[in-house]
């Protein structure tokens, strides 16, 4: 099988005038780029080709800069590949993009080309991508991201509220406010909607300082919260090792680090409890395998940053995967919760089902 063409296509986005915040930005979308990669390949008399979509949370111009990357620097290396050396190719486009770093939109444009790579080896395969790798999990547990900081108090508890009626057993609001006690005030609140037995999680976002992270996360732990995501800049490996140190409530991060060699530097410090590698700054899935799978030599947590059937299907293999980030389910979700797990995906390469 050779990959015979690339079908980049930008969908832009009008900005929500009234985006989502949290502690370090406002959210209001910025669109995606999607890749279709098509093959010479034919199953049943269809062609075989693998997708992969990158979203912006923000900054407008980025999906056509991303496009534009994509065509201009990787598309030559993935033009006549064979998708069964799919981590050769990932190889060539870390080597090829190390001139000017690997990381920032080099990372995405990989882990668009590696999404849609192991989507094609998949299909042509006919399982889904969990079963190609070797799954260690039939299902996972889900929480709801769903509390953002610019939401009201009432607001918040409505939505956490609903988040348990839907059957997640684990909600996660933003913190990260001016002062310590907004913060407690907005936790509290949750807790007497979602009871003692759902877990919380709380997430400031790289907003503070490392001895305000310390002062709030011994309040937080007193609150029972489940872990404290990204309480201070995210490449600030010594504070992230001085929080895991100073707090008994363990600490998540990682879904703005790059690269397996960012969870290198940090598991060898001691710096983190529970890794969120983020499928765009990893690099892909052979990235987060990697990173993964290093984290549980470690015996270090993975929880995923953002939510589909990417994450899921990384997740299944992985010994210490504990949860699925996701926010409210529609009416058109492709799941249903099952004691507030999500069942592993069915469909070939990436698809649901
Ligand atoms: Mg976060």
């Amino acid at each position: 099988m050779q990959i015979t063409r690339l079908e980049i296509t930008v969908h832009h986005r009008v900005p929500n005038p009234d985006p989502i915040r949290d502690a370090l930005q406002a959210l209001p979308g910025a669109g995606s780029v999607e890749v279709t990669l098509h093959t010479d390949e034919t199953v049943h008399g269809a062609s075989i080709s693998g997708t992969s979509e990158i979203y912006f949370g923000r900054i407008a111009g980025a999906p056509d800069a991303l496009a534009s990357l994509i065509e201009h620097e990787l598309q030559p290396l993935v033009l006549g590949s064979d998708p069964a050396f799919v981590r050769a190719t990932h190889a060539a486009m870390v080597r090829e993009t190390e001139y000017h770093g690997t990381a920032g939109l080099a990372t995405f444009g990989i882990a668009a080309i590696d999404t849609a790579l192991w989507d094609c080896q998949g299909k042509a395969l006919g399982v889904p991508c969990w079963q190609l790798w070797g799954g260690i999990h039939s299902r996972l547990p889900a929480y709801a991201m769903v509390g953002w900081l610019n939401y009201s108090l009432s607001r918040v508890q409505e939505i956490c509220a609903e988040a348990v009626a839907q059957g997640f057993r684990g909600v996660k609001i933003k913190v990260g406010a001016p002062t310590l006690r907004e913060d407690v005030v907005r936790i509290e609140a949750v807790r007497t909607v979602v009871g003692d037995d759902v877990a919380l999680m709380v997430d400031a976002n790289q907003a503070l300082s490392t001895a305000e992270a310390i002062r709030r996360g011994r309040a937080f732990q007193e609150l029972g919260c489940f872990w404290w995501e990204e309480p201070i800049p995210a490449a600030d490996v010594d504070g992230y090792a001085a929080l895991v140190q100073a707090l008994d409530i363990p600490i998540a991060t990682g879904e703005n680090l790059y690269t397996p060699a960012d969870f290198a530097r940090f598991l060898r410090r001691d710096a983190v409890d529970i890794i969120q590698p983020d499928l765009r700054r990893a690099g892909g899935p052979t990235a987060m395998l990697q990173i993964g799978t290093l984290a549980a030599a470690f015996r270090r947590s993975y929880a995923s940053h953002g939510g589909g059937p990417v994450q899921l299907n990384v997740m299944a293999c992985l010994p210490n995967a504990i949860y699925l980030e996701t926010g409210l389910l529609g009416p058109d979700s492709p799941f249903a919760l099952e004691e507030g797990c999500v069942p592993m995906p069915a469909g070939a390469g990436f698809a649901w089902s």
